[in-house]
């Protein structure tokens, strides 16, 4: 499982960063980004941060290939 962040709604606020660090980052560009994939550990706080992102830019990816 991993999510996505939209870059283009995405307005750098924080609060995925804030709801899960080890996942999401904020990049050089102020725009959050997936840093790392989604373990059974973090799924719930990405789950948190897709219900608390204010525009709605954050998704979990369909068809993701597990390495
Ligand atoms: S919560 Fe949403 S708008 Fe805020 S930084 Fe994260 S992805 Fe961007």
């Amino acid at each position: 499982m991993n999510a996505t962040v939209d870059q283009y709604l995405c307005i750098g606020c924080g609060v995925c960063v804030g709801l899960c660090p080890k996942v999401f980052r904020i990049g050089e560009d102020g725009k959050s980004g997936v840093c790392q994939p989604v373990t059974e550990e973090t799924l719930s706080p990405v789950q948190e941060a897709i219900d608390s992102c204010p525009v709605t830019a954050i998704s979990w990816l369909e068809n993701d290939e597990r390495t």
